[in-house]
């Protein structure tokens, strides 16, 4: 099928496009862009009014196949994404079994070949089981596919089997992506330590879980030369030490989840299940301290750690439901309106973050409309307005902490290899 996208505003921070202009694409490449592209031969899709994206990227979603196919499975984890304007999503290990070796990692491909809806990009474990013991598979796993390793939800808690495995997948040029907690220092907790879990006789987990592990695996980093990724950073002192990291030259990157950009542990108040997760929301100045570390660069990347849970899981005494929320039907337009339409950072900055800024992170051939890419393409509506309802959520999980809010800015229609994937309604 070829197309033309005609009219549209196209960001594309990649090659530091951002103005109207038309989008051609053949057999499921980007062929041209241009004014008064000629019409012939070419299906026309009218993008007057909206913005020309390339197609999102999450570096942080849990399919839960194989093993959990009740909550999610590749084919609607794939549908809620692509709903959600990502075109490519990277899929955690932690499933059951976990992906430590590479049959697994070829399950997923398949799998993902099969739902043929985003780009599957498996994660591999970092150890066997995740148990934090002996190092996974990794070289077997990269070549079956996988984009970079971690124990996410686990966190390797010996330091020394941390730096083995930075050696490893430095040599491999594989990415080691870490969830940081110290799991001594959490222990039990169920939401951050502050104000909010004293007056709510909750176990708290203090930021500096966060904070250690942070600084340990930047530590790491320096001595061995792998390329860490810190994992949805949410404190402000985790910032900083990213910061300084960056500065210094280390290999270091970060993202940052939709949820703890728009909420703090205030929201834990009517002890809503669907407030639980992993990290915790923190306090307002961490929340401060992350948008300013968009604006300042610091930040690379917006992941949703979409983690779906069955209803019944999430209907327990907020001690006892899993951590974890859904997010890549959502992530759109809760950044827009908490970032965009309060005036906070520019669209082609949040667009960065969810293009070519998550790309480079996993080094994935991704996240832009250069002429000669496949057509990954995200159509953004940036003042439609909407109420999030998840009843309607491609997703086989409603666990979202934004039910009912209404936002501003949706995705209009996404297409994968030129292939459109998606058309909101
Ligand atoms: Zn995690």
């Amino acid at each position: 099928m070829n197309l033309l996208i005609k009219g549209g505003k196209i960001i594309d921070p990649s090659q530091g496009l951002d103005e109207i202009a038309d989008l051609r694409i053949e057999n499921g490449v980007i062929t041209q862009i241009g004014h008064a592209i000629s019409e012939d031969n070419l299906e026309i899709f009218d993008a007057t009014g909206l913005i020309v994206s390339p197609g999102f990227i999450d570096l942080h979603v849990h399919l839960r196949e194989p093993g959990e196919e009740y909550k999610e499975t590749i084919a609607s984890g794939s549908a809620a994404a692509v709903a959600g304007g990502f075109t490519s999503i990277c899929a955690m290990p932690n499933t059951k079994p976990v992906n430590d070796n590479a049959s697994i990692t070829r399950y997923i491909i398949d799998k993902a070949r099969e739902a043929n809806l985003a780009n599957v990009y498996p994660v591999g474990a970092i150890t066997r089981g995740s148990k934090g013991e002996e190092l996974a598979e990794m070289a077997e796993m990269k070549t079956a596919g996988a984009v970079a390793v971690t124990d996410d939800g686990k966190p390797v808690m010996n330091s020394q089997v941390m730096r083995h495995a930075m050696e490893y997948a430095r040599d491999l040029d594989l990415v080691v992506a870490d969830h940081c907690q110290d799991t001594c220092l959490s222990a039990c907790g169920v939401m951050h330590e502050g104000k909010y879990s004293t007056q709510l006789g909750l176990k708290g987990m203090s930021g500096a879980a966060e904070d250690s592990h942070v600084a340990r695996d930047i530590m790491l980093a320096e001595i061995t030369g792998a390329r860490v990724h810190i994992m949805h950073i949410s404190t402000a002192k985790a910032i900083r030490m990213v910061r300084d990291a960056k500065q210094k030259g280390l290999p270091v990157t970060c993202e940052v989840t939709p949820h703890h950009l728009a909420l703090t542990d205030s929201a834990v108040v009517g002890f809503d299940t669907n407030t639980k997760m992993n990290p915790p929301l923190r306090t307002e100045s961490d929340r401060e301290a992350l948008i300013e570390a968009i604006i300042d660069g610091t930040i690379d990347a917006i992941a949703t750690d979409h983690a779906p849970h069955h209803l019944d899981e999430k209907m327990l005494e907020y001690d006892h439901a899993p951590f974890g929320v859904i997010g890549v039907e959502t992530a759109l337009g809760v950044v827009l309106q908490v970032l965009y339409h309060s005036g906070k950072v520019p669209l082609r900055r949040i667009i960065e973050m969810l293009t070519i800024g998550a790309a480079r992170v996993f080094s994935l051939p991704k996240g832009t409309l250069k002429v000669g890419s496949q057509a990954d393409i995200t159509l953004i509506d940036p003042e439609r307005e909407w109420k999030i309802e998840p009843a309607k959520f491609k997703s086989k999980s409603r666990n979202t902490p934004f039910a009912n809010w209404e936002v501003k800015g949706k995705v209009h229609a996404t297409w994968v290899s030129g292939r459109q994937v998606f058309q909101t309604d």
